[in-house]
């Protein structure tokens, strides 16, 4: 298995404290080199790709096609995935699995394409608790039901803590962000998902995401993840390095 490679789709923009409600700016001057010129937190969004041997996986799908701005000050950007992925020789049809850390609207956006599943082929996988946590309370941060939970809804299949979704390939639960909220261990990499949203979170693994449904849970499964596996195993999505 080759190391997971990030494959970027575009950036997410916004204010330390818009997204990390506990924190105050002064939290953050150790931390300047993780904010743009606008006093911004710049985060990457898009998918990790993993090659073994007969398959290739994709963990999470970015934001998709989007450009928005928000009264915060907010910026979201995405649509680069397909090109991206074009670039290191991978079409959407030879895509064999599909994995969802979560169904936050940053983690889905390429479910779907006119319809129609973006990667046809693949087998989708998520944590049967996000499932059923999405289809009864429908938010405007989470998958929206007609381009994401429609088109899965005949195809998706759960994993719990522990299964091989393939060789190498094993489910992490780790809640507290969202309910069904899962790790993926490959190789030598464990893909984190939103357990760490900044590596400012590694100094400070109390420091909760506005946006996480359970934040005591979420600060015990980043704990729990961190202290596993180390810092240095840990590939997080919306680390821009
Ligand atoms: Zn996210």
């Amino acid at each position: 298995m080759s190391p997971a490679l990030f494959v970027s789709d575009g950036q997410v923009r916004a204010r330390p404290a818009d997204l990390f409600p506990a924190t105050t700016p002064e939290d953050w001057h150790e931390h300047g080199d993780l904010v743009d010129p606008t006093g911004r937190l710049v985060f990457e969004v898009g998918a990790f790709l993993v090659r073994a041997d007969g398959y290739l996986a994709l963990v999470d799908l970015g934001l998709g096609e989007t450009r928005a701005d928000t009264p915060s000050g907010a910026s979201y950007r995405g649509g680069d995935l397909i090109a991206n992925l074009a670039a290191e020789g991978v079409a959407p049809e030879a895509v064999d699995l599909v994995v969802f850390t979560h169904l936050h609207r940053d983690h889905v956006g390429w479910t779907s394409t006119g319809g129609a599943l973006t990667f046809a082929n693949a087998r989708h996988v998520v944590h049967r608790a996000e499932w059923e946590h999405w289809q009864r309370n429908p938010s405007p941060l989470g998958p929206d039901p007609v381009k994401v939970l429609e088109p899965l809804r005949e195809r998706i299949e759960f994993c719990v803590d522990g299964d091989e979704l393939a060789d190498g390939m094993r489910v992490i639960e780790t809640p507290g962000h969202t309910p069904g909220h899962i790790s993926v261990a490959a190789g030598r990499t464990v893909i984190a998902g939103d357990v760490l949203h900044s590596p400012a979170q590694l100094d400070h693994p109390q420091w909760c995401f506005g946006s996480d449904t359970d934040p005591e849970r979420a600060a015990e499964s980043r704990r729990r993840l961190l202290d596993e596996y180390g810092p240095d195993m840990v590939a997080c999505g919306h680390f821009t390095r």
